[in-house]
Parts: structure tokens; sequence; C-alpha cells
């Protein structure tokens, strides 16, 4: 059995990437990161929750500098999380983190090389690679590619999600028996999801189509 470690935020994608059916890998170690994100205390313990689910070692990655370099609302205290009214562009710079997967990647494929771990997964999914570029099949191939030379044990990067939208991305959560009511998706902090961020309203609409709305409790 090959051996895997998983980008973890927490929320749908990721979670649901962790509990993928398959029987080619193992995942041993699951990578949260606080780049002092607003939602960054829900996702550590949803994460956290969700590791101990599926018994996976769980460790938060602590990147100050990245909240420090990062501007848009997902960070910034003086600027609130858009709510769910814009355009696929807008809404991507506007929760924009520098490089955020391409970087989370590299320290996810630095332990891979330390602990010859042959895969690195992640959440990239089809509906999000429509608004950020580092959820396309272009991006995960490039970056699967680098990890031939810059490291020993050549990790390849998979994204089972890949080609499913966040309706597919549900289905499989209530297929597999995935324990979607302890993710956190939201952009904000708060008790419950606040249901009118860009990724809250996915989520919602994505609940609604697979008629199991009452999983998750939303503010509004
Ligand atoms: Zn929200």
């Amino acid at each position: 059995m090959k051996k895997a470690i998983i980008l973890l935020s927490g929320g749908l994608d990721s979670v649901v990437a962790m509990g993928f059916p398959q029987n080619e890998y193992k995942i041993e170690m699951a990578l949260t990161f606080n780049y002092g994100q607003k939602a960054v205390e829900n996702e550590i313990k949803a994460a956290a929750n969700i590791c101990e689910f599926y018994g996976v070692p769980h460790k938060v990655i602590e990147l100050d500098w990245l909240r420090d370099i990062s501007h848009t609302s997902l960070v910034s205290s003086k600027k609130d999380i858009p709510i769910s009214n814009l355009g696929t562009v807008e809404s991507a710079k506007a929760v924009w983190i520098p490089n955020r997967n391409g970087l989370f990647l590299n320290i996810a494929a630095a332990f891979a090389d330390s602990f010859d771990y042959d895969y690195i997964l992640y959440g990239g999914n089809k509906e999000e690679g429509e608004t950020f570029p580092d959820n396309t099949e272009e991006f995960r191939g490039q970056i699967s590619k680098v990890f031939e030379t810059s490291t020993l044990n050549k990790p390849k990067v998979i994204a089972p999600l890949i080609n499913y939208t966040k309706n597919d991305i549900v289905k499989i959560a209530q297929e597999n028996n995935m324990p979607i009511n302890l993710i956190w998706s939201c952009y904000n902090s708060g008790k419950y999801h606040c249901g009118v961020c860009e990724s809250c309203c996915h989520l919602k609409n994505a609940l609604k189509v697979n008629h199991i709305e009452a999983r998750i409790k939303f503010e509004k």
C-alpha cells in the first residue's frame, strides 16, 4: 500500500478528498495551515475532528508571514468577506491568497520527501477550478511534474475530485457516510456557517440538490 499526505482545510472539498473511496494508498498525515484566515479556529477544529474520525495524524503549520502579505478579505480585518453576489473572477480576487495551493503543496512535498509519502492529495475540483487557477487539472499536472525534479522521492499530486462539481462532491460524501456535519467551509468565523459568503452559498446549494440541508446549520 502506498503512503499519502493530504492538505486538509476542514472544508467540504478537502474532507471528501480525504474520505474518497480508493484502495491505492493510505493517508498517513494531514496538514492544516494557519495563515491568519478569519475562519482559522473553526477550520483547525474541523480538520482535527475529521482526522480523529479517520484515524489520521494531524499537523497545523503556522505561516504568519503569509498573513502579513495577504491583503484580501479572507485575512484582512479591514475588509468584510463579500456576500455572494459577485461574478466568479471578482469573487476569486476578493478571497485570493498569494500562491496558496502552490505553496501548501510545496510544503507537503517537503514532508513527502522527508517521510517518503508517495502521494500528495488536495481538494482541487471542477467547480473551484472555474474560479481559481490553482484548482485546475493543468495546475495539478504541472506541480506534480515539478516534484519529479525538486524532490528525491518524486511524490505525485492527486486531486480525487478534479472532475467533480459541488453537487457531485456532496453526493460522494453522502454515499460514503462521510461526517459532513463536522466540516467548516465558511470564509467567516462564528458558531454556525454564515450562509451568505461565496463558499457557504455553493455548499448550501449542493446540500439542497442532494436533499440533505439539515446536515449543516447556517446563520442565514
Ligand atoms: Zn460563509
